[in-house]
């Protein structure tokens, strides 16, 4: 008897494995990724500065898939790709996050699993090189959603992260860029539209489980302790495997009262089409409310799409083909923007 219920264990056991690995090798993967939305165009734009925000987005897509080729989970590759970004001086988010307009750097950044809807958060941290490994500290290691500020700081601290001078955070481009925005303030406020360049990434791994993540400086010149979309699960990054993964990157006061990336896996759930539901609230809704910016976006299939109804917006991909995109402008026979701000990246 006893052989038998262990015979049969094991053949239980043999079938599982020889099922798994034909699961595993057909399960697609699949990773997309944005270095921010806002006025890009080709004008405003030098052949050696494209060339590097290529290659890093390049970088940045390759690091994530390289994580999904080696077994790794999508939050893992999540990480490894929106930490590149944030180690990066050309984008906003770690080392080169935008100034407040206090003059200081206070970053957001959070994480979601589609698997659970497990989620991690933090929001106006000023000293954590890469705020996307504490959002991940966050989800895994307390049992909260959402940490902020001192708080967050003090958590990350008893965690062992390295904290970082403010200095580590100061870049001229985004010194400069604030005296800019500072110079051209009016009494009504009225370059209330700053944002640049944050970064996000969206990912499927072998076990079919999406997650989507997105790190942030802010915008430029926002009051100090102001908060945006970015860090904030169901606005700026949300994913769950019944629907998709979303992250956004825009406008974010927009983004919040619209609730922009729940808003999209919403109507996935509901039967629409990916790109159908991602394209309604970035190119219908929020047009008509003038939020501007996009969303990266992927279902639990793979599929992939990126709308942004400002002028241009960073981003890259590695579909379930293998296939890898850099894109920045938008592309021949897109429609021209819809949302034009006097938005600099
Ligand atoms: N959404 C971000 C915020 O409002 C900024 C950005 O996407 O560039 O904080």
């Amino acid at each position: 008897m006893y052989e038998q219920t262990a015979k049969y264990f094991l053949i239980i056991f043999i079938a599982g494995l020889f099922n798994m690995n034909t699961a595993l090798a057909d399960t697609p993967l699949a990773i997309v990724i944005h270095g921010g939305a806002g006025t890009i165009t080709r004008a405003s734009m030098t052949d050696e500065k494209e060339a590097t925000i290529r290659a890093a987005l390049k970088a940045s897509v390759q690091a994530g898939y390289r994580e999904l080729v080696k077994g790794a989970t999508s939050t893992e590759a999540v990480v490894a790709a929106i930490k590149v970004l944030e180690d990066s001086p050309l984008f906003n988010a770690g080392k080169g996050a935008v100034f407040n307009a206090a003059g200081n750097n206070e970053m957001d950044a959070s994480i979601m699993e589609g698997a659970g809807l497990n989620a991690g958060a933090v929001a106006s941290v000023a000293h954590i090189r890469n705020p996307i490994d504490l959002a991940l500290s966050v989800m895994t290691d307390s049992e909260h959603v959402m940490m902020m500020g001192e708080g967050a700081e003090e958590f990350a601290r008893q965690k062992g992260f390295e904290m970082m001078d403010p200095a580590y955070f100061h870049t001229d481009f985004r010194w400069q860029q604030l005296q800019r925005i500072k110079a051209k303030e009016t009494a009504q406020q009225e370059q209330r539209d700053q944002w640049f360049s944050t970064v996000g990434a969206v990912a499927l791994d072998r076990n079919g489980d999406l997650a989507a993540g997105t790190s942030t400086g802010g915008t430029s010149n926002k009051r100090w302790g102001r908060v945006g979309d970015s860090p904030i699960i169901g606005a700026g990054t949300y994913a769950n495997n019944n629907s998709c993964a979303v992250s956004a990157t825009g406008h974010g006061e927009y983004f919040i009262r619209y609730v922009v990336a729940y808003n999209i896996c919403n109507r996935v759930e509901s039967g629409t089409p990916l790109s159908e539901a991602a394209d309604t609230v970035i190119n219908d809704i929020l047009v008509k409310a003038k939020g501007q910016g996009g969303v990266i976006a992927m279902d639990h299939s793979g599929n992939i799409t990126t709308p942004f109804n400002s002028e241009g917006m960073y981003r890259a991909s590695i579909d379930t083909d293998g296939e890898m995109t850099i894109s920045i402008y938008r592309e021949e026979g897109e429609p021209e923007p819809a949302l034009m701000g006097n938005v600099e990246h």
